[in-house]
């Protein structure tokens, strides 16, 4: 027996031939009963096609529900992160806390944010307004 004789026996799958032969394939199998086979192939192929278009639509479903974008608290830049995930500002590095709102720093309990406000001295602009009583 010729050891090479697998290799004689070529099939040519390039174009329609390649089709007809997996139809043949597919015909075969189900008259000799074993069209679950085919079955479930079918099944898995459908399965590996669908697969990354809902993971696709998921994650966007996620993402909308679940991407937090505003500014950060102390430096006012912009910023992106997951609600609920704890980030660090990237300009400032201040650590926050992604909120549903936007984002809030890190802070240990007790302590009280306060906004700085800019007072402005009305005695110094009245002075130069107002000529002196001389
Ligand atoms: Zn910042």
């Amino acid at each position: 027996m010729n050891p090479n004789r697998s290799n004689q026996l070529q099939l040519n799958f390039s174009g329609l031939g390649c089709w007809v032969a997996i139809l043949g394939a597919i015909w075969l199998l189900g008259a000799v009963g074993l069209g679950w086979v085919v079955k479930s192939l079918a099944v898995l192929v459908v399965l590996a096609l669908a697969a990354p278009v809902l993971g696709f639509v998921g994650l966007r479903f996620w993402l909308r529900r679940n991407l937090v974008q505003g500014p950060c608290p102390v430096c006012n830049s912009a910023l992106t992160g997951i609600k609920g995930a704890e980030t660090a500002c990237l300009s400032c590095g201040t650590p926050l806390r992604a909120e549903a709102d936007g984002f809030a720093r890190l802070t240990e309990a007790g302590t009280i944010d306060v906004t700085a406000v800019d007072v402005v001295d009305i005695t110094a602009e009245t002075q130069q307004i107002l000529p002196d009583g001389d």
